[in-house]
């Protein structure tokens, strides 16, 4: 992976880049390196939601309500049929975009509008809820490993009310590299990282979202735009975030919030790490949050409210 890294200026001149800020008096803009520091760790918390799944609440809690555009961060990873087999049976969505990461089991997804798939274990679906959908998340599996991730996207208010939108990702779509000989690999769902193309593109948050497993010790760098928030989520093992010689520990259950910059290195600590990274352009825009309806006034909450009561919320 060394070879990636690099940036490309304007003109196409390979520019190899440190942590010294560049100023070219003519010529081709050169791209500064900056790396990310952590400048919050915060466990998340146990709780269960739908009709009695456990799971770990990392964004969304009392101490993160959001972290823009990032309104929900969820993680579930249990063997205990009693932690999922209930499901989510149905229930709305308004105004945003769900994103699920299968890393283990088979989730069932079935919508009011007819749509239905199986999201299974290496896989991924990103839907785009816009004005409305009802829809269910049931376990396809009696028993063993279920293990994912429920993250929610926001959407920019021009977008809130736009046509649902499917992306189902079976695990043979999503972008897939092996970073080194002991078996390190990166599974890229959204944007581009470091040059691989995960398949959900042109976002209105331009989100980058991959997970990781480290299965030694070399670090693994990400280019992730200036502006964009970034997190690190440990799903297991310990790691270290930052630059090289500032980094911070982050445990297994924990989120790391990143600072500015522009690049992002993670370093297991022992072999042996999942992780989930993601950045996205934050949308500066009020957030109005009631359970499964995020927009932006009061006034659209109860227009969501009464839409839902009327049977009428995921029609155009
Ligand atoms: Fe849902």
């Amino acid at each position: 992976m060394a070879s990636r890294r690099r940036f490309l200026t304007d003109s196409g001149l390979l520019v190899a880049a440190g942590l010294v800020a560049c100023r070219a008096p003519a010529g081709p803009a050169i791209i500064t390196i900056s790396q990310r520091s952590v400048r919050q760790l915060l466990p998340g918390i146990p709780t269960s939601d739908g009709a009695g799944v456990k799971l770990t609440r990392v964004i969304g809690q009392p101490a993160l309500r959001n972290l823009d555009p990032f309104l929900l961060l969820d993680r579930f990873h249990s063997d205990d049929p009693g932690a999922y087999i209930q499901g989510f049976p149905d229930h709305p969505h308004r105004g945003f975009e769900t994103v699920t990461v299968m890393l283990a089991g088979k989730m069932r997804h079935r919508d009011s509008r007819g749509n239905q798939g199986i999201i299974t274990g290496g896989g991924a679906q990103w839907m785009t809820a816009g004005r409305g959908i009802v829809h269910s998340e049931m376990p396809e599996q009696e028993r063993g490993l279920m293990s994912g991730f429920q993250l929610w996207v926001n959407l920019p208010a021009k977008e809130k009310m736009c046509p649902q939108f499917y992306q189902d990702l079976p695990p043979e779509q999503l972008a897939e590299e092996r970073l080194t000989p002991a078996g390190s690999l990166i599974r890229v769902i959204a944007g581009d990282a470091n040059g691989l193309a995960g398949p959900v593109r042109e976002r209105a948050t331009a989100p980058i979202l991959l997970t990781a497993l480290l299965a030694d010790e070399r670090p693994f760098e990400l280019d992730t735009p200036e502006g964009h928030t970034a997190f690190v989520f440990v799903g297991s093992g310990e790691v270290e975030v930052g630059p090289e010689h500032a980094a911070t520990a982050v445990g297994s259950g924990t989120i790391a919030l990143l600072g500015p910059g522009n690049r992002l290195r993670v370093r297991a600590k022992k072999p042996g790490c999942q992780l989930l990274l993601a950045a996205a352009r934050p949308l500066g825009e009020p957030i109005v949050q009631r359970g499964p309806f995020v927009m932006n006034t009061d006034a659209e909450i109860q227009r969501a409210f009464a839409d839902y009561r009327a049977g009428v919320l995921d029609k155009a």
